[in-house]
C-alpha cells in the first residue's frame, strides 16, 4: 500500500469514527464525494431530506426543490455544497429552505465544508445541516404580533408585577398622551387617578391567580390629567415555565361610545317626554290648563328654577303683557311688579322674532337700560341664567312668550332651548284646538240660548191661536164648509206645539231641568191607546201591537213614557214611506220592560247607528227631505236615561230599524234614590 492510499484509509477511517459519533446527533450531517455523490450521512439527514439516500447513487441535492431566501429556486451548483464542490471553500451559514416530500419547507443553516486528501485534492464536502425553523417561524410570530399590537386601534400595554409598565403601543400613546420612551419603566399609576388606585390591586391579586379581566369599565387619566372612560381586558403574561411575571392589558376608549349612547339615551328620552307632554296638553281644550300644563312641563324640562307663559297682550302703546301661568313660584312674586315690559330684552319674544338664551343675562348689554327699575326690579327672583321663547299659533301669530329663569349662570343648554320650542309647537296646536273649540262652544250656547228664547216666545202667542181656533171650531156648526179647515188649522197648530214643547224640552235638557212625574199605571193599556191615536193620525201604515200581558203596573213618568212611543212610531211610520206596516212589541225581561218598534223602511247605515240620538243630528239620505229637526230621539233618550233604562236601535240599511227602550218596572226606589 502506497503512502497516498494509507492517507486515504486513515481519512476515511477518522470520518468514519466522526460519523458514528455523529450518527445520533439532532443535526443533520453528510458528506459526499468529488462528484457529490452521498458517501454518509446520519439520521438526522433522512429526516431533513425524508428519503434515505443511497450511498454513492444519490446526490447531495436528493431534495430537488431547495430555495433561497428570497424563495428562488436553486439550481445544484448555486446550492451551499454544489459551491463547496465547486470552488473548494467552505460556506459558512447560509439559509437555504428544503422542501420535505410532505410539502413542508424547513428552513436550513446549511454549513459545508470541502474535504481535501493529504495531497491537498478536494476529495468531496461534509455538510452539517441546522433545522431553524421553528425558531424562524417564532419570529415571524412573534413580528406579526408587533406589528398587529402596533397598528391596534386599542390601546395595548404590559406591566410586571411589580406594575412597572414593559411595553406601550401607538394607541397607548394616541390615548393616554405618553411616548414610549416617557412611559416605559414608570408605575402604572401614573395612569390611575388616586381614587381608583384600590382597582390596581385588585386587578394584579387576580393577574397573580393567574385569572384574566375582561371588559372591565373605569376610568384612566391622559398625560394632559383628563380623564377618560375606559375598558379594560387585562391578561396574565407567563414565562416559559408558565409562571406570571406580568400581565397585558388592551384598554379601550369608551368615551366617545359611551357619550354617544348617552346621546341616544337623552335623545329618546326627550322623545318620550315630548309625547307625553304632547298627550297631556292635547287632551286639553281649556286655554288655561293647557298654559299651565305647558309652563310646568317645559320648567321642569330646562331644570329652571322658575318659568313663566305671558300671553301676549298688546295695548294701544305697544306695551303691557299679562301674565298667564307661572311654574315654580308663588303667583305674587311677580304680581307686584306689573307686567314685563317691550324691553329690549323682551322684545324678541314677544315680537316672535327669536328665541333668546343667555348665560348671564345681567351682562348682557341689553339688559338694565329701562328706568325705572334698570335691570330687575328689587324684590325680583334672581335671574341670571335666562331662556325665552316665543309661542307662536298655528296663523303665525305669536300667542306670548315662555321666560325661565335661573339664579346661576350658564344653566340653560342648547337642548333645553330645543325642547322648550318642541313643546311650545306642540302647545300651539293644542291651544289653537282650545280656541277653536271655546268659540264652538260659544256658538253652541248662543244657538241653545236662541232656541230656548225662541220657543218660548213662540208658546204664548200658539198657545192662544190654539184657544182661538178650538173656540172657533166650536162655534162652527158641523156642516158650516168652514168646519174642516178649522180643524185642519188646529191640526196643523197641533204639531207646531209638539215642536214648541220638543224645543223647550231640549233646553230644559240642557240647563238640566226637564222636569218628571213619576206615578203608578198601566203601561199596556197606554200602549195600547197611544196605538189608537197613532194609527188615526197615520192611517197609511198598519200598527200591529204584539202584548203578552192585559196589564203591567210600572212606576214611572206617564207622559214622557207616551212621548218615548209616540216619538218611536211616528218616526218608524215616517221613515218608511214605502211600506205599510209598523210591528210593536212589549215583553218583560229581567225585570224590565222593554218595547219594540220595527219598521220596514229605510234603515239606518252602521256608522250612524249611535249619532242619530244626538242632539240635532238628522241623517244625510233619501230621507232628509223629511222634515223634523232632529231632536225626537235626544229627548227620547233622555226620558229613558232618566228612568234608568236604556234606548238603542238595531238596522239593516235599506230593509228596516228596530228601536227599542226598556226600562226597570220597580224605579220607584231609583227615582227617588
Ligand atoms: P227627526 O226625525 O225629527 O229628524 P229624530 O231625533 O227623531 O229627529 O231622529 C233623528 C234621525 O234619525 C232622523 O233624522 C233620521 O235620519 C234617523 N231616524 C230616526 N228614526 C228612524 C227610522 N225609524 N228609520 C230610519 N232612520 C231613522
Amino acid at each position: 500500500m502506497g503512502e497516498n492510499q494509507l492517507s486515504a484509509l486513515k481519512a476515511t477511517f477518522s470520518n468514519l469514527v466522526a460519523l458514528n459519533l455523529l450518527e445520533d446527533l439532532p443535526v443533520a450531517v453528510y458528506s459526499c464525494n468529488k462528484e457529490g455523490y452521498i458517501t454518509s450521512f446520519n439520521k438526522a439527514a433522512v429526516k431533513l431530506w425524508g428519503k434515505t439516500p443511497e450511498l454513492n447513487k444519490d446526490k447531495w441535492h436528493i431534495n430537488r426543490e431547495i430555495f433561497d431566501a428570497d424563495g428562488a429556486l436553486l439550481k445544484p451548483e448555486e446550492m451551499p455544497t454544489g459551491k463547496v464542490l465547486k470552488y473548494g471553500k467552505a460556506v459558512k451559514q447560509q439559509e437555504i429552505y428544503i422542501k420535505h416530500p410532505d410539502g413542508n419547507i424547513n428552513c436550513i443553516l446549511s454549513n459545508p465544508k470541502p474535504l481535501f486528501n493529504d495531497s491537498g485534492e478536494l476529495t468531496g464536502a461534509v455538510n452539517i445541516l441546522i433545522d431553524i425553523t421553528e425558531q424562524k417561524n417564532a419570529e415571524s410570530k412573534q413580528g406579526m404580533l408587533a406589528s398587529i399590537i402596533e397598528s391596534s386601534e386599542d390601546a395595548i400595554v404590559s406591566k410586571n408585577l411589580a406594575g412597572i409598565i414593559t411595553s406601550w403601543n401607538y394607541a397607548a400613546q394616541r390615548l393616554f398622551g405618553y411616548t414610549e420612551d416617557e412611559i416605559i419603566g414608570k408605575h402604572i399609576t401614573v395612569l390611575i387617578p388616586e381614587d381608583r388606585y384600590d382597582e390596581e390591586e385588585l386587578i394584579i391579586k387576580k393577574i397573580r391567580a393567574n385569572e384574566r379581566i375582561e371588559h372591565f369599565e373605569t376610568i384612566r387619566k391622559t398625560k394632559s390629567g383628563e380623564e377618560i372612560q375606559i375598558s379594560l381586558t387585562i391578561s396574565p403574561i407567563r414565562n416559559s415555565a408558565n409562571q406570571v411575571i406580568g400581565a397585558s392589558k388592551i384598554i379601550r376608549d369608551i368615551g366617545r361610545q359611551k357619550k354617544s349612547e348617552e346621546k341616544l339615551l337623552q335623545y329618546a328620552e326627550r322623545l318620550e317626554i315630548l309625547n307625553s307632554i304632547g298627550q297631556v296638553i292635547s287632551a286639553e281644550l281649556d286655554i288655561q290648563s293647557i298654559l299651565q300644563k305647558v309652563t310646568d312641563a317645559t320648567t321642569q324640562l330646562c331644570g329652571a328654577k322658575f318659568g313663566a307663559f305671558f300671553h301676549n297682550q298688546v295695548n294701544e302703546q305697544g306695551e303691557s303683557y299679562m301674565l298667564f301661568t307661572l311654574s315654580g313660584a308663588p303667583r305674587e312674586a311677580f304680581e307686584k311688579f306689573g307686567m314685563p315690559r317691550n324691553t329690549a330684552v323682551f322684545h324678541p319674544t314677544f315680537s316672535g322674532e327669536r328665541t333668546v338664551r343667555v348665560d348671564d343675562i345681567t351682562k348682557d348689554p341689553r339688559y338694565g337700560k329701562n328706568a325705572p327699575h334698570f335691570g330687575m326690579p328689587k324684590g325680583h327672583l334672581p335671574v341670571v341664567s335666562y331662556l325665552a321663547v316665543p309661542v307662536r299659533a298655528k296663523s303665525g301669530e305669536v300667542i306670548g312668550g315662555l321666560f325661565f329663569g335661573h339664579e346661576q349662570p350658564a344653566r340653560f343648554t342648547i337642548e333645553h332651548e330645543q325642547l322648550v320650542l318642541a313643546v311650545a309647537a306642540q302647545a300651539a296646536v293644542a291651544l289653537d284646538n282650545a280656541k277653536l273649540y271655546e268659540d264652538i262652544k260659544q256658538l253652541n250656547e248662543k244657538k241653545d240660548e236662541f232656541i230656548g228664547l225662541a220657543s218660548h216666545e213662540l208658546k204664548t202667542p200658539v198657545t192662544s191661536l190654539k184657544g182661538y181656533l178650538q173656540i172657533i171650531a166650536r162655534n162652527l156648526s158641523p156642516d158650516d164648509k168652514n168646519k174642516p179647515l178649522a180643524n185642519r188649522a188646529l191640526e196643523q197648530v197641533g204639531k207646531l206645539t209638539t215642536l214648541i214643547s220638543d224645543l223647550l224640552d231640549v233646553t230644559k235638557i240642557q240647563t238640566g231641568k226637564l222636569p218628571f212625574t213619576y206615578a203608578n199605571f198601566d203601561v199596556i193599556k197606554l200602549l195600547s191607546e197611544s196605538r189608537e191615536i197613532l194609527q188615526q193620525t197615520g192611517p197609511s201604515h198598519e200598527l200591529t201591537l204584539n202584548l203578552p200581558f192585559k196589564e203591567l203596573i210600572i212606576n214611572a213618568d206617564c207622559q214622557r213614557i207616551e212621548q218615548v212611543i209616540i216619538n218611536l212610531v211616528t218616526n218608524a211610520v215616517k221613515y218608511s214611506p214605502k211600506a205599510d206596516k209598523v210591528i210593536i212589541e212589549a215583553t218583560v225581561i229581567n225585570n224590565k220592560f222593554r218595547v219594540s218598534v220595527q219598521d220596514f223602511g229605510i234603515g239606518i247605515q252602521p256608522d250612524q247607528l249611535d249619532r242619530v240620538f244626538s242632539r240635532f243630528y238628522r241623517v244625510e239620505n233619501l230621507a232628509s227631505h223629511m222634515s223634523g229637526l232632529g231632536i225626537g230621539l235626544y229627548i227620547c233618550q233622555e226620558i229613558v236615561n232618566r228612568h234608568h233604562g236604556r234606548l238603542w236601535v238595531e238596522s239593516t240599511y235599506g230593509e228596516g230599524s228596530i228601536f227599542y227602550f226598556e226600562i226597570p218596572i220597580n224605579t220607584n226606589d231609583l227615582h227617588h234614590g
